[in-house]
């Protein structure tokens, strides 16, 4: 097995970004950062309270009101949204390598990671440009059209999981259409965050037109979610935070989107191409260490082919390559905090009641210590089983069998989630049906999680609320004012006219 691999140029303290200037929390509060294969503090993180969140926010919603950003042509923020993408993709081995160290994800899928980030950059970059709005013509009478305006300061709250990448699809939506924003990401991965200041400060963006906070979700967050200067709060992250957000943020009525968790099932019917099946499965709920918000943890596997499905399942879960995040022969490598360590491990003792434990099951052979989860496979898992029901965030996958396609239907939709589903079938007319009467917000048809930056993302029921992606991202981001203007004289009933006469007043 390699080393354990240490970035150079690790910060040991990693500051708040306010107003363009790197600094610590009034009262010094930090708390510590640890990497995910010792467990062994590597740095301190400025730990925002709420007089901190004052500070950000006020320099955002100055850099709103006084500030050019909100003001400049489309075109002009545009270019600076490119040289965002282009500074983000030139440090991709840095990055990959940051992110790795300081999530646990293996170091081959944290390459690419970069340029995924620097896509949503070019991708608002473009659209922005290329935006048009609607005009209405009553003819002879009146004009209306549409106003589309920046909102003001965006609070954007941010998981843990492939955190740099989630990140950008907030900022490059939020700061394309002209808002200024408070980022907050997850307190386990502050690191790759901290890269964001430079990188904006190079590409030209002007002070407090973007603002970082760490800290702790129930502080920090909860203060910058009920922030009256804040009137749009955008969140990923776990459905009972995204309950508890959306109870801060409605006596406020504020704009909320809310992308939360998901056990989205992969449904595999025999007449499938059983051999992509079995890749894009064991992919969908192994890769990303299986803290994926889309990974399709429920496998549902036709009765025909379940015995041999499940069986090669397994046999490729034993033999998946767990390792050091930082080694390219990994596959899955340790799970992101010793806390999430814990909860998976219990889901796995909660399993082996619950299924026939065919892969994994604990710590893998040869890792004593680090957050190493082997991957595991339990089949048979009943529908009202906990590991059936409930997101468990790791490399631990349920598998079902079903007989019919209402059966594989009422199984599907039996969790209280609905972000993502998988269905594999080579029955054209199967497909779209068993698509559309999927409870979920997304469903990819005979393939793996392939994003589309153009198509809506987000979930149903506990999966989330709103959508983002493509111009859903805009009009989120956005007010649209509507402006009438009469092209003819004024028709308005004259009221009061009647009584006055009959008065005598004027
Ligand atoms: P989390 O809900 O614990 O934390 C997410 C963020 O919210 C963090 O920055 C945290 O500090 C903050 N937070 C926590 N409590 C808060 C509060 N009361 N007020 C304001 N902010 C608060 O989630 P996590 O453990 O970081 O991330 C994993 C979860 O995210 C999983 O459930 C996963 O499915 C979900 N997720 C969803 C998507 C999606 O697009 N649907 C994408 C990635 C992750």
């Amino acid at each position: 097995m390699s080393k354990h691999f240490v970035p150079e140029n690790l910060p040991d303290h990693i500051q708040h970004y306010i107003d363009g200037k790197f600094v610590d929390s009034i009262g010094r509060e930090t708390f510590e950062v640890l990497d995910p294969v010792s467990n062994q503090t590597y740095a301190t993180a400025a730990s925002g309270q709420t007089e901190d969140v004052d500070l950000a926010v006020a320099a955002a919603k100055h850099a709103f009101k006084e500030g050019p950003w909100p003001k400049m042509l489309p075109r002009e923020r545009s270019r600076v949204l490119h040289k965002i993408a282009d500074i983000v993709e030139s440090r991709d081995d840095e990055l990959a390598y940051l992110e790795s160290y300081d999530s646990g994800l293996p170091i081959t899928q944290a390459k690419g990671q970069a340029r995924r980030a620097a896509e949503n950059f070019r991708f608002f970059a473009d659209l922005i440009v290329g935006q048009e709005d609607n005009a209405f013509k009553v003819p002879g009478r009146q004009i209306n059209y549409v106003n589309r305006k920046p909102i003001g300061v965006a609070a954007l709250i941010t998981p843990w999981n492939v955190p740099f990448m989630q990140e950008s699809w907030k900022l490059a939506p939020a700061l394309a259409t002209g808002n200024t924003v408070v980022m907050k990401p997850a307190s386990y991965t502050p690191l790759s965050a901290a890269l964001w200041p430079e990188i904006f400060r190079e590409a030209g963006v002007p002070e407090g037109v973007f603002n970082l906070i760490f800290g702790s979700g129930g502080v920090a967050g909860d203060y910058l979610v009920k922030h009256p200067d804040v009137p749009i709060v955008s969140f990923t992250g776990d459905s009972s935070t995204g309950a508890t957000i959306s109870t801060a943020a409605a006596p406020q009525f504020k704009s909320l989107s809310l992308e939360l968790g998901g056990k989205s099932p992969a449904v595999v019917f025999a007449d499938a191409d059983i051999e992509a099946a079995l890749d894009a499965t064991v992919f969908g709920v192994f890769s990303l260490n299986g803290e994926r918000c889309t990974a399709g943890s429920r496998v549902l596997v036709q009765r025909d082919i379940y015995d041999d499905f499940v069986a090669r399942f397994a046999e490729r879960a034993k033999n998946i390559v767990v390792g050091l995040p930082s080694d390219p022969a990994t596959e899955v490598g340790s799970l992101v905090h010793p806390n999430h360590f814990d909860k998976v491990m219990s889901y796995i003792e909660i399993g082996k009641s619950e299924g026939r434990l065919l892969a994994g099951g604990g710590r893998p052979d040869g890792f004593p210590t680090g957050n190493y989860v082997a991957p595991t496979v339990f089949a048979d898992v009943a529908p009202d089983a906990r590991i059936f029901q409930e997101e468990i965030f790791g490399p631990v996958v349920a598998i079902t069998p079903f007989n019919t396609d209402e059966e594989a239907l009422e199984l599907a939709n039996n969790t209280k989630y609905g972000l993502a589903a998988y269905v594999w079938t080579t029955n054209l007319k199967r497909a779209h049906n068993f698509a559309h009467a999927i409870e979920s917000g997304m469903v990819w048809l005979n393939s793996n999680n392939v994003r589309d930056l153009r198509t809506p993302f987000g979930g149903v029921k506990a999966s989330g609320l709103g959508r983002e992606g493509g111009y859903r991202s805009v009009d989120f981001y956005t007010t649209q004012q509507s402006v009438q203007i009469t092209l003819n004289e004024s028709h308005s009933p004259k009221f009061g006219v009647e009584a006055s006469r009959e008065t005598g007043d004027a």
